[in-house]
C-alpha cells in the first residue's frame, strides 16, 4: 500500500522559494573584486537568480546544459547557483587553483557553452580560452565596464548579461533527480572524475547538515563560508543557510587572508565558520600576531583534512571558539560525518573527551559506514582495527558524470572512499590515513596523520607532513618534514624526543627535513603526491 502524501519535489528550486518567501530580509555580505563590502538581502538575490534565467533562456539554455563558473564566495556565484540549477541547468564549479591543463579537461570533458569567470582568472583564461571550443561566451562576474579589453572571446559582464531581464519567472517544474551542479575531484592520479550532484541529493544533504548533533545553522547564526563554493557546494551551507535564513558573509578572493577574515568576523559579527585546517592556521597566525580578537565566533568546522589538536586548542583557549571536525568528500556531496558531544559526554574525563574530538565524528543520518579488510570482510568498531572505509547512501554519487563507475563503485553498493579508518563503540569515525599515503614500515601500517597531529602540537612547529620514504630493511621509514614558525629554533633531535611516549616507539619518524614551505594541492590541502616527488632522491642517514 502507497502512502497517501503529496509527491512534492525535493529541489532547490523549493529552497529558494522557501528562502524568498520567509527569508526575504535576510542579509547576503560579499567581498568582491569591485565592492570591498556588498550588502543585499535574500530576495534581492533570488530576484537577481531569475533575471539571470530569463538571461540564459534567451541564450538557448537547454535542459541539462552546463554552466561553468570560477569564481570566488560573492553574491554573484550565489545567483549563478541558483539561478542556472533552478532553470534546470548544471552549476559546474571549476577550482582556479587547478593547473590549466586540469581545467581545459574539466572544461571540454563536461562541454561547458558558458563560464562565469571572476576578473581576477582573465590572465588565466585568456591562455586558455582557444582550447575551450564549447564555451559559447564568457561571463565576467563584474559590472559593466568589467567585460570592456578583457581579451576573452565574446565576453559580457555579468551586469550587462542580466541588465534588461526582467525579475517575474515562471521556474520550471523539475523532477527531484535532475543534476543540478558538478564537481571535479581534484584526482590525484588520472584524469578528475565529475561529481555530478541531483536536486533531490542537495536537499536531503541540506536536511542531514543542518541537524543539531552536525552543522546546528538557526536563523540566529551569521554564517561565513571560507570552504570554496568551487569546492563541493561549499559543503552546502549556502543552501542550509536558506533554508533557516541565515545572514551569509562571503569573503570573496579575500579566503587565506588571516587579516580580511578577521575584519569580516568583527564587522559582520560571524558566529559560524567553516573551512580547511590552514586557512584557521592562517587566521590564528594573525590572531597572535596582532593580539585582534574574534569575540562573535563561537564556533568553526573544520574538514578537508586532518585538524590537529593545536589548532583546536589555541581556538578554545585562547578565543573561545569551539572547534568540531568534519569529514566528507566531493563524492559524497560532501559530508560523512561531524563532531559533536553525545548525551553521556559530561561523563567522560577530559582525556576521554579529546580523544573523541580528534576524532571526525559520528555518520550523519543518510550516511551508512563500514570499515573493511583487504579481503572485503568487515571489521570490529573497537577503535582499534583500521581498514578501508566504505559509504553508501541517498547523497554519494553512483557513477562519474560520463565515466561511469569508477574502481571505487562496489557491485555491492558501497562506495569505497580511498581512506583508512578506525569506527570506535560509540560510532565515531577516525581517520587513519588515505591508503595511498599510509606508511608501510616491515608490513606493519603507520598513520601519517597521527605523525602530524603530533609534531604540530610542539611549539616550534608552524606546519609538519609526514611521508614514507624507502628504507632497504623496512620498505617504508616515516621521513618527518616540517616548516619552523618564524624565529623558532628547534632542531631534529628536540623535536623527534617529543615524540616520545605519545606515539608507539616504532612510529617515531627516522629523520627530519626542514624545509621553507611546503605543497599544498588547490584545495589547499597537503600535496603528499608532490613531497614524495620533492622528496624522491632523500635518503635516510647510514642507509
Ligand atoms: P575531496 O574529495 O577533495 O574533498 O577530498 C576528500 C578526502 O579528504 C577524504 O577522502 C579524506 O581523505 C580527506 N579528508 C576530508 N576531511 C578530512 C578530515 N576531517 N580528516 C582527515 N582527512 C579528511
Amino acid at each position: 500500500m502507497l502512502g497517501l502524501m503529496m509527491n512534492s519535489q525535493l529541489t532547490l528550486t523549493a529552497i529558494m522559494e522557501h528562502a524568498r518567501k520567509f527569508h526575504g530580509d535576510a542579509q547576503i555580505v560579499s567581498v568582491t573584486a569591485d565592492e570591498p563590502l556588498h550588502r543585499y538581502r535574500y530576495r534581492d538575490c533570488f530576484a537577481r537568480a531569475a533575471r539571470l534565467a530569463n538571461a540564459l533562456r534567451r541564450l538557448g539554455a537547454r535542459p541539462g546544459d552546463r554552466v561553468g563558473t570560477l569564481a570566488w564566495n560573492d553574491y554573484r556565484h550565489l545567483e549563478v547557483y541558483f539561478g542556472a540549477a533552478c532553470e534546470g541547468l548544471v552549476c559546474h564549479t571549476i577550482n582556479p587553483r587547478l593547473f590549466a591543463e586540469q581545467i581545459d579537461f574539466i572544461v571540454n570533458h563536461a562541454e561547458d557553452r558558458w563560464l562565469f569567470v571572476d576578473p581576477a582568472f582573465l590572465p588565466q583564461l585568456r591562455a586558455l580560452q582557444e582550447r575551450l571550443p564549447t564555451v559559447e561566451r564568457f561571463v565576467i562576474l563584474g559590472p559593466a565596464a568589467s567585460a570592456e579589453g578583457c581579451g576573452l572571446r565574446d565576453a559580457i559582464s555579468y551586469e550587462s548579461l542580466i541588465a534588461d531581464e526582467p525579475e517575474s519567472i515562471i521556474w520550471p517544474d523539475l523532477d527531484e533527480n535532475t543534476a543540478c551542479s558538478l564537481c571535479y575531484t581534484s584526482g590525484t592520479t588520472g584524469n578528475p572524475k565529475g561529481v555530478l550532484y541531483s536536486h533531490r541529493a542537495l536537499v536531503l544533504h541540506t536536511y542531514g547538515a543542518l541537524m543539531p548533533d552536525t552543522m546546528n545553522i538557526s536563523c540566529r547564526e551569521v554564517v561565513m563560508p571560507v570552504v570554496p563554493m568551487f569546492h563541493v557546494n561549499a559543503w552546502s551551507i549556502p543552501y542550509g543557510a536558506a533554508v533557516v535564513g541565515a545572514k551569509l558573509v562571503f569573503p570573496g578572493p579575500r579566503m587565506g587572508d588571516g587579516e580580511a577574515l578577521q575584519r569580516l568576523i568583527e564587522s559582520e559579527s560571524v558566529t559560524l565558520s567553516a573551512a580547511v585546517p590552514t586557512v584557521w592556521l592562517a587566521v590564528l597566525g594573525y590572531l597572535e600576531k596582532t593580539g585582534k580578537r574574534v569575540p562573535s565566533l563561537k564556533r568553526v568546522i573544520v574538514g578537508g583534512s586532518a585538524c590537529p589538536r593545536s589548532i583546536m586548542e589555541a581556538f578554545e583557549q585562547r578565543h573561545g571558539v569551539h572547534v568540531q571536525h568534519a569529514w566528507g568528500m566531493t563524492e559524497m556531496s560532501p559530508m560523512g560525518t561531524l563532531n559533536s558531544p553525545t548525551a553521556d559526554w559530561d561523563t567522560l574525563s577530559a582525556d576521554e573527551q579529546w580523544t573523541l574530538r580528534l576524532k571526525v565524528g559520528r555518520p550523519v543520518f543518510g550516511v551508512d559506514v563500514k570499515i573493511v579488510d583487504p579481503e572485503g570482510g568487515e571489521l570490529p568498531w573497537d577503535g582499534e582495527s583500521f581498514g578501508s572505509l566504505k559509504v553508501r547512501g541517498p547523497w554519494i554519487c553512483s557513477e562519474y558524470f560520463r565515466i561511469g563507475k569508477g574502481d571505487a563503485h562496489a557491485e555491492d553498493g558501497w562506495f569505497e572512499t580511498g581512506d583508512v579508518a578506525t569506527i570506535d563503540a560509540r560510532g565515531f569515525v577516525a581517520i587513519t590515513d588515505r591508503i595511498k599515503d599510509v606508511i608501510k614500515s616491515g608490513g606493519e601500517w603507520i598513520s601519517s596523520i597521527d605523525l602530524e597531529n603530533t609534531a604540530m602540537a610542539h611549539s616550534g612547529v608552524a606546519e609538519a607532513a609526514v611521508i614514507g620514504a624507502s628504507h632497504p630493511k623496512w620498505a617504508e621509514r616515516p621521513l618527518l618534514c616540517v616548516v619552523r614558525k618564524p624565529g623558532a629554533t628547534v632542531d631534529r633531535g628536540e623535536l623527534l624526543a617529543f615524540f616520545e611516549g605519545k606515539v608507539a616507539k616504532w612510529w617515531i619518524p627516522d629523520d627530519v627535513v626542514f624545509v621553507d614551505d611546503l605543497p599544498h594541492t588547490a584545495t589547499g590541502k597537503l600535496s603528499k603526491k608532490d613531497l614524495r616527488e620533492r622528496m624522491k632522491d632523500y635518503r635516510f642517514p647510514g642507509t
